[in-house]
């Protein structure tokens, strides 16, 4: 049997780039950090109630999301699928059953990000802690959140005081006072600039919220104050940026018509969604999701997004080969 060679050059250096990347001496001490935030997630939601549902990879309507990605729908049994982008409508519709009130999933998403997010905090794959109450609010959503990163920070602390020493990070950063600012994005852009969150992000020494973003349809107006958002971005002090992001929901027929017009959402393909809507079956809702590895960043005070997984998932690379 003729054995097979590899002789490409190119191919040859990614191999051991790829392989220097997984042999990282820091990464264990990374990855183990990162389990500790994990079981701390699921050990505040098991504590809250909050119900976890396993993940949905393929589905036939997911996220629109508000920027550009590239497609990958995949064909089963002569269906189109796509990979989940977010589980936002899935959310949603479970909290139909009237017996679930809080839920999250800790959900993989596929997101094809173009080259131009090839920085610091994107992936094309990565994991969000995605959750949902019903008859959830911005305050309820802004106090669970508080409550989550509090537990987790202090536990981490304590259960990887060795792990921390290890990257010889200290752990200041984790100390949480709470409760977070919350600014507008109005206020933060007329104060900074065009680059508001970067700026403010750098500027700040604890976690804080930005409020009011004109984004996908799902995320509610504010009907007393039309042109304005109820929804919110949590933003990681010391120029780490957003590392949440989610909303009080549209639910109503006519309000996310109108929503999904403006937005230019195709309504066929979300047409049973619509006519849940219609119906009077989605419920009133609020949520956010975080980013996993995002976290895993600013708790490690990692430069890259990409130094806290295992293989490469940057966006704009010219090859990836495991
Ligand atoms: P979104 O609702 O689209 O903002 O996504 C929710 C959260 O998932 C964000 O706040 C980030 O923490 C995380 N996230 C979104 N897109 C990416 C990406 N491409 N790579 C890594 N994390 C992401
Ligand atoms: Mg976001």
């Amino acid at each position: 049997m003729k054995t097979y060679v590899l002789e490409d050059e190119k191919e040859l250096k990614l191999l051991d780039e790829t392989m220097e990347k997984v042999r990282r001496e820091k990464l264990p001490t990374i990855l183990g950090i990162q389990q500790a935030i994990l079981r701390a997630v699921d050990d505040y939601m098991y504590k809250n109630g909050v119900v976890r549902l396993l993940p949905n990879m393929l589905a036939p309507i997911t996220d629109p999301l508000c920027h550009s990605v590239e497609e990958c729908a995949i064909t089963y049994q002569g269906q189109e699928f796509n990979l989940t982008k977010s589980m936002i409508f899935h959310k949603q519709i479970a909290l139909s059953n009237p017996n679930l009130q809080k839920i999250y999933i800790v959900s993989p998403n596929v997101r094809l990000e173009l080259p131009e997010r090839g920085d610091k905090r994107h992936l094309f794959e990565f994991t969000q802690v995605d959750f949902e109450f019903k008859d959830g609010t911005m305050d309820t959503v802004f106090e669970f959140m508080e409550g989550l990163i509090k537990y987790a920070f202090d536990y981490i602390k304590e259960e990887c005081k060795d792990k921390f020493e290890k990257l010889g990070i200290g752990t200041s950063h984790l100390d949480i006072t709470g409760p977070f600012e919350r600014h507008t994005t109005q206020e933060l852009k007329a104060k900074y600039g065009d680059d508001f969150e970067a700026i403010a992000s750098k500027k700040a020494t604890q976690p804080f919220w930005l409020i009011n973003h004109k984004r996908e349809f799902y995320d509610a107006e504010d009907l007393d104050n039309r042109g304005t958002y109820r929804n919110y971005d949590l933003i990681w002090p010391m120029g780490y940026v957003e590392g949440l992001s989610g909303g009080e929901r549209e639910y109503k027929y006519d309000r996310i018509i109108t929503r999904m017009r403006e937005a230019k959402t195709d309504e066929s393909l979300l047409r049973n969604y619509i006519e849940l809507a219609k119906r009077g079956e989605l419920p009133k809702t609020a949520g956010a999701g975080f980013g996993v590895e995002r976290m895993t960043r600013f708790v490690c005070q990692q430069q890259e997004i990409d130094d806290v997984t295992v293989f490469s998932r940057k966006p704009g690379k010219e090859k990836y080969i495991f």
